[in-house]
């Protein structure tokens, strides 16, 4: 079912099997909780498509096969979001915010990885496809829905920095930070020096207290009467 590499896995071949598929529903389920539709959510709709298709997949693959790493949030990913059913929820969609509008498609029980990312000149290109609209904004719309994907994306093979096993890690399993004693899930825990500690606490925070914790002041015991 893996996508059609050849010989290194450097060259394959891409049958864009989307060009002639209907959108549209994939378009309304993007737009359904955005009150509008855009350019970047049509070309999320088309890049998740096109990273199906790359990773051998003509629909979603069902349960949490398809693990996709987004580099940005925002409309695109609504768009991804939609062609792929990927989502934060089921633990199959991550963020790591690049500012890009690409995503890499892991296929989780082949290993296999695609990069897929917009041409350098896809605005350019969108804008001679429409011809018959000057309005580059209007022209991307059209252009980004009836494009054949070869010419809106590149596709890359890449390797991943971290093993699948490991980003997937193992749900349901906890433990508690040696120092600030928070609750740690799915394998997100840092061992140093012999210390069980969350990211925080092992500084790699993304924020700074600004004061001490303020904890719920506990209730009076409620005097029985006997
Ligand atoms: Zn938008
Ligand atoms: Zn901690």
């Amino acid at each position: 079912m893996a996508g059609s590499f050849k010989g290194d896995g450097l060259i394959f071949t891409l049958m864009d099997r989307i060009t002639f598929m209907d959108i549209h529903p994939l378009l309304e389920k993007s737009s359904r909780d955005h009150a509008h539709l855009c350019p970047r959510q049509i070309l999320g709709v088309r890049l998740g498509l096109m990273g199906l298709t790359a990773l051998g997949f003509v629909e979603p693959p069902p349960g949490k096969r398809l693990l996709v790493i987004l580099e940005t949030d925002g409309c695109f990913a609504d768009g991804v979001i939609a062609a792929t059913n990927c989502t934060v929820g089921h633990r199959t969609l991550r963020v790591e915010d690049y500012g890009k509008t690409a995503a890499v498609f892991i296929d989780t029980l082949t290993g296999v990885a695609v990069r897929v990312a917009p041409v350098l000149n896809l605005r350019e290109r969108a804008s001679l496809y429409t011809l018959d609209e000057p309005r580059p904004y209007f022209a991307q719309m059209q252009s980004y829905q009836s494009m054949p994907g070869e010419q809106m994306f590149t596709v890359l093979p890449v390797g991943l920095r971290t093993s699948v096993e490991a980003l997937v890690s193992r749900p349901g399993l906890r433990v508690n930070c040696a120092r600030c004693g928070e609750e740690i899930m799915n394998e997100r825990e840092i061992l140093r020096d012999g210390l069980v500690l969350c990211r925080s606490c092992a500084g790699e925070s993304y924020y700074h207290a600004e004061q001490e914790p303020v904890t719920s002041r506990q209730e009076p015991q409620k005097e029985r009467s006997s």
